[in-house]
C-alpha cells in the first residue's frame, strides 16, 4: 500500500468514526482530501460588457463591466457592477488591473470588498496611491498594498503566474494599459481586454509571433470585441483601441495556422468586452459566432485545460 492509499484508508476510518455508528474519532486522523491530476484553470466571467453598459438595456439585455476571478482567489480589474457575481463567501487575495478607466477600476469598491492587494502598471501608480488613499479615508477601511508592474513582469502566486504584457489602448497621454497571461501547469491562457489586436511586443513576450524559433503557444484565450461583428468593415474610431469579433478571428485562425494556439479539442475562445450599442445580443451572438468563438456571459463559468 502506498503512502496515498493508506492516507485514504485512514480517511475512511475518521469519517465513519465521525458518523455515530459507535467508532470513537481517532486523534490525529484527519481525511485527507485526494490532489486533483488535473485541476485545470478555473475561470468566472463577473462582467462581459464595455463602459456603456449601465443596467438592462431597451432588449431586455445585461452586462456588467468586464472583470474575471480565476480559482476563486484572483480577480483582473473590478467594479461595483461586478459585486453580485462573485461566489458567496469570496475573499479575493488580489486583483490585477488592465487599466484606469472606470469600467475596469474602482478604488472604493476593492477597498469594500477587502482584497488586501492590487497590481497596476507603474505609469499610474502615483495616482493609484492617492485614489485608494482617498478611498480609504472614506470608508474607514484599510487600503491594499499597492505593487507596480513593468511590461513583461511575471507574479508567482502559488500555482499560477501572470505576466504583464502592453496592451493597445490609451487612458491619457502616459498610462501603459495591460493584458495578462495567465499560467497554471501546462495551461497558458492569454487575456486580452481592452485592447485593439494583439500588440507586437505581447506576442513577442508570450512566444506566439511566428518570428520566434521556439514557439511557445497559448493554450486559452480570451480576447474583447467591443466594435461588434466587424463585418460592415472595421472602420469605427474605436479601432486604435478595441478589437471585433472579426479581429478576434483573424488572430484565432493566424495562431492555428502557425500553431501558435493549442487548445484542449473542444475548447472555445471566449470573446468578451461587448458593447451595448455596437453588439447583438447574447442569443444572435450564440448563433451567428463562427467556431470556435463563443460570446462569454455574465456568471459564465469555464476550465482551461491543456
Ligand atoms: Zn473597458
Amino acid at each position: 500500500m502506498d503512502r496515498r492509499d493508506f492516507l485514504r484508508t485512514l480517511g475512511v476510518a475518521a469519517a465513519v468514526a465521525g458518523t455515530g455508528l459507535g467508532g470513537t474519532p481517532l486523534p490525529g486522523r484527519t481525511k485527507e482530501k485526494d490532489p486533483d491530476p488535473d485541476p485545470g484553470l478555473h475561470l468566472r466571467f463577473l462582467g462581459t460588457g464595455a463602459a456603456d453598459w449601465h443596467g438592462p438595456d431597451a432588449r431586455g439585455e445585461h452586462r456588467r463591466f468586464s472583470s474575471v476571478l480565476l480559482d476563486g482567489r484572483i480577480l483582473i480589474d473590478y467594479t461595483p457592477s461586478n459585486a453580485d457575481m462573485l461566489p458567496g463567501g469570496c475573499k479575493p487575495e488580489c486583483v490585477f488591473y488592465t487599466h484606469s478607466h472606470g469600467d475596469h477600476y474602482n478604488p472604493r469598491a476593492l477597498v469594500e470588498l477587502g482584497v488586501p492587494v492590487a497590481y497596476l502598471n507603474w505609469s499610474w501608480f502615483d495616482r493609484a496611491r492617492g485614489n485608494f488613499a482617498d478611498a480609504s479615508a472614506q470608508t474607514g477601511l484599510p487600503a491594499p498594498v499597492l505593487f507596480p508592474l513593468q511590461i513583461a513582469d511575471k507574479t508567482v502566486l502559488g500555482d499560477i503566474t501572470i505576466t504583464a504584457l502592453p496592451a493597445n489602448h490609451a487612458v491619457n497621454l502616459t498610462e501603459q494599459t495591460m493584458i495578462y497571461l495567465i499560467e497554471k501547469g501546462p495551461v497558458r491562457l492569454l487575456y486580452a481586454t481592452d485592447t485593439g489586436g494583439i500588440p507586437a511586443l505581447a506576442a513577442r513576450l508570450v512566444g506566439i509571433d511566428s518570428h520566434d524559433r521556439e514557439a511557445r503557444p497559448i493554450t486559452g484565450l480570451i480576447m474583447e470585441a467591443t466594435m461588434g461583428m466587424g463585418d460592415e468593415g472595421d472602420e469605427d474610431f474605436r479601432l486604435f483601441t478595441h478589437s471585433s469579433v472579426n479581429t478576434v478571428r483573424h488572430t484565432v485562425n493566424m495562431l492555428l495556422k502557425h500553431k501558435r494556439y493549442r487548445p484542449q479539442e473542444g475548447q472555445p475562445v471566449y470573446v468578451t468586452h461587448f458593447a451595448r450599442t455596437l453588439q447583438p445580443v447574447q442569443a444572435v451572438l450564440d448563433a451567428t459566432l463562427p467556431a470556435p468563438l463563443k460570446a462569454a456571459y455574465d456568471g459564465l463559468e469555464v476550465v482551461f485545460r491543456a
